[in-house]
C-alpha cells in the first residue's frame, strides 16, 4: 500500500516552502516550488527545480490561488502537494481539490482536518475523549445579541476567538462589560476579514497559564507516538514570538497526562501525519485543550533539535503510506532547544508596526548548535501582504541557559539592515531573570514589554 513520490509540489512559501524542499532533495524527491510576483528572487523559487509563478503578490491570487496552484501540479504531474504552514495547510477544501485530483495532500483526511479546524467541535472533541477543556464554552455565535444571553454565565474576563482562526489573529479578551460590544465587534471584524467566517467561540479567559503543546507523529496504520512538549508562552498579539523545548516547569506526572491526551486524541480521531495538541497549564497543575493545529508547525524545529527526528521526512513517508519506523521508546530527548521568531516588525509606544521595504544586510549567525531556517537573502523585497516572519532562529544546549547564552551571541552575530526588526527586543526578553527562571505565563510580552 505504500508508494514513493517522485515529485512533490510545495504549495507555500518562505522558511516553510525551504523546510519542505530541503526533505524532499534529501529523499530523492523532485520539487516543484510556486511564487507570487514579489517573490520572484526568494530562495524557495531556486532550491526547487521548477518554480512556477501563480499570480499576483496577494495571498488570494496566489499562494491562495487553488485553481492556479492545481493546474501547475496537474501540468507538471506531481504526485503530492505538501502545504506547508499557513495558507492552505488547514483547508479542508483544498485537501478535497487535491483528493478529487488524484494527487496526495500532505496532511491528514479533508474530514479530520474540518472536524478540527473549528475549535468548538475540536473541544467536543476533546471532552469525548475526557480531555478537560475550558468551560462554558459550547457556543458558537454570531450577533452581539446571541452571546449576551449567555455571557453571564461565563463571567469576566474572557476572551473571544474566531472559531475557525489560527495565528492569533480574531482573538481579544474582554476584562468588563463595558468593553464588551466594541470588543465583539472589533473582533467580528478581524476574524472575517482573516478567515472569511464570521463565528466567535466565547470561553472563560484563564489569567496566569503557559501554553504548552504536545507534537504527534500517526501513521495510516494506528500507530500514534509523541515527540513531547513544547513551552510557547512568550507571545505578542496571541502569536508565539519564542519557543523553548520542553518545558521545564511542570511536573512529570502532567507532562505524561499532556501526552497520553494528545496520543488517546489522534487514535480517537483517525489522525494521520503531524500534528500539535495545544494546553493551557495553570500553576495549580490544571490544564485544558485548547485546540489542535492539523498541520506542521513553525516551531517544530527546536523538537527535531531535542529528539534527532526529521519531523519533515516523517511526515512524507506518513503520506507515503509507509509505517511509523519508530516506536514510543525510540524517541529519547536530549538537552534544550529554543527558538526566536525575528519579525519584520518593530515597537513604537508599545505599539507593534510591521515593517517592509529591501533588505541590504541579511548575515545569519552560525556555529556549533545553531540553526538558521528562511527563505530570504540580501537585496530581497520584504512586503506586507504575508506573514512577517523574516527568519527562525534556533538553538540547542545541554540546559536552558546554555541554549539561552548561544541564542543570545547568535541574536548578536545576526544582522539585518534595510528592514527594522524585533530582535532587541527579544534581547531583551532572553535577558529577563524572569524568562530564565521559567517564572513567566502567556501574559508576560504584554505586561512587560507591550
Ligand atoms: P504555529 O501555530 O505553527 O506556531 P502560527 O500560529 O504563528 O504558527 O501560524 C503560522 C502561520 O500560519 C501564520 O502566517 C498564520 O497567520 C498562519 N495560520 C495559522 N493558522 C491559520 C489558519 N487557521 N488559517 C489561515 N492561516 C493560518
Ligand atoms: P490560534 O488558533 O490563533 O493559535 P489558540 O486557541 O491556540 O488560537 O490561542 C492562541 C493563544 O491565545 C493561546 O496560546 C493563549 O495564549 C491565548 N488563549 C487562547 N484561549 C485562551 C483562554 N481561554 N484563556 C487564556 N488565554 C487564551
Ligand atoms: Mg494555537
Amino acid at each position: 500500500m505504500s508508494k514513493k513520490y517522485k515529485r512533490i509540489l510545495v504549495a507555500n512559501r518562505g522558511d516553510s516552502a525551504v523546510r519542505v524542499i530541503r526533505a524532499c532533495k534529501e529523499m530523492g524527491i523532485e520539487t516543484i516550488s510556486i511564487y507570487s510576483t514579489s517573490d520572484r528572487d526568494l530562495l524557495h523559487t531556486r532550491l526547487a527545480d521548477i518554480s512556477v509563478c501563480v499570480g499576483n503578490a496577494k495571498s488570494k491570487d496566489s499562494y491562495l490561488n487553488a485553481y492556479n496552484i492545481l493546474a501547475v501540479a496537474t501540468k507538471y504531474n506531481v504526485d503530492a502537494i505538501h502545504p506547508g504552514i499557513g495558507f492552505f495547510s488547514e483547508n479542508p477544501e483544498f485537501a478535497r481539490l487535491c483528493e478529487q485530483s488524484n494527487i496526495d495532500y500532505i496532511g491528514t483526511d479533508s474530514s479530520i482536518i474540518e472536524l478540527m479546524a473549528n475549535k468548538m467541535n475540536a473541544k467536543k472533541v476533546a471532552r469525548e475523549c475526557g480531555i478537560p477543556i475550558i468551560d462554558e464554552c459550547n457556543m458558537e455565535v454570531s450577533t452581539i445579541d446571541e452571546y449576551y444571553e449567555n455571557i453571564q454565565k461565563i463571567g469576566f474576563p474572557l476572551i473571544l476567538k474566531a472559531a475557525n482562526g489560527g495565528g492569533g489573529k480574531g482573538i481579544r479578551v474582554v476584562y468588563n462589560e463595558d468593553e464588551l460590544r466594541h470588543s465583539f465587534e472589533l473582533c467580528i471584524k478581524e476574524t472575517e476579514r482573516s478567515f472569511g467566517k464570521g463565528n466567535l467561540l466565547i470561553e472563560k479567559y484563564i489569567a496566569s497559564a503557559k501554553h504548552v503543546e504536545v507534537q504527534v507523529l500517526a501513521d495510516k496504520y494506528g500507530n500514534v507516538i509523541h515527540l513531547g512538549d513544547r513551552e510557547c508562552s512568550i507571545q505578542r498579539n496571541n502569536q508565539k514570538l519564542i519557543e523553548e523545548a520542553r518545558c521545564n516547569t511542570i511536573s512529570n506526572e502532567l507532562r505524561n497526562k499532556l501526552y497520553q491526551d494528545a496520543v488517546n486524541l489522534c487514535r480517537y480521531i483517525g489522525y494521520t501525519g503531524v500534528g500539535t495538541v495545544e494546553y493551557l497549564v495553570t500553576d495549580s497543575g490544571s490544564y485544558y485543550f485548547i485546540e489542535m493545529n492539523t498541520r506542521l508547525q513553525v516551531e517544530h524545529t527546536i523538537t527535531e533539535l531535542i529528539t534527532g527526528i526529521d519531523i519533515v521526512k516523517n511526515q512524507i513517508m506518513i503520506s507515503q503510506g509507509e509505517p511509523l519506523q519508530l516506536q514510543q521508546e525510540d524517541i529519547h530527548f536530549r538537552g534544550y532547544a529554543i527558538q526566536c521568531r525575528i519579525l519584520a516588525e518593530y515597537y513604537n509606544n508599545g505599539n507593534i508596526v510591521p515593517d517592509y521595504g529591501k533588505i541590504f544586510i541579511f548575515n545569519m549567525p552560525g556555529g556549533f548548535g545553531v540553526r538558521v531556517d528562511t527563505s530570504y537573502e540580501v537585496f530581497n523585497p520584504v512586503t506586507t501582504y504575508y506573514d512577517s516572519l523574516l527568519c527562525k532562529i534556533s538553538c540547542s544546549g545541554q540546559n536552558k541557559v546554555e541554549a539561552v547564552n548561544r541564542m543570545l551571541r547568535s541574536l548578536e552575530e545576526m544582522q539585518i539592515d534595510g528592514i527594522k526588526t524585533n530582535k532587541d527586543l527579544l534581547m531583551n526578553i532572553l535577558r529577563d531573570s524572569r524568562f530564565l527562571n521559567g517564572n513567566y505565563t502567556t501574559e508576560f510580552f504584554e505586561k512587560n514589554f507591550a
